[in-house]
């Protein structure tokens, strides 16, 4: 499958990852939209919130936690945001389902 996502899980494209495990991975985003931005992505390649089942339901319920527990240690015990486009209008560019994880810095909300 030609997904850009996919390949960094594979190894196939080099990307900074900061954790993973058997169901996530997650590394730094390429153009960083605030001091810290990170990209959680499941390993398991489906697009839309729309599309998963219960158990990528529960596994995603499982990555949320996970960052919960690692952000002191990624540099985000002051706080972090989270965000997931869904859809062209949303502003997703890439068609893996993945979890912005924006910190570092007082974030702006206007
Ligand atoms: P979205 O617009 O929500 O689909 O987010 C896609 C994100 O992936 C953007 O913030 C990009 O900067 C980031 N991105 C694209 N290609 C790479 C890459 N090779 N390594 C790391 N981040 C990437
Ligand atoms: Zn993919």
């Amino acid at each position: 499958m030609d997904c850009i996502f996919c390949k960094i899980v594979a190894g196939e494209i080099p990307s900074a990852r900061v954790y993973e495990d058997d169901e996530i991975v997650i590394f730094k985003d390429i153009a960083p939209k605030a001091k810290i931005h990170l990209l959680c992505v499941p390993r398991e390649h489906f697009a839309h919130l729309a599309e998963a089942d219960a158990g990528q339901g529960e596994m995603l319920g499982r990555a949320l936690l996970k960052i919960a527990s690692l952000a002191p240690a990624l540099g985000l015990g002051e706080g972090y945001r989270l965000v997931v486009n869904q859809g062209e209008s949303a502003g997703q560019t890439v068609p893996h389902l993945h979890i912005h994880i924006l910190g570092g810095e007082r974030l702006g909300w206007d």
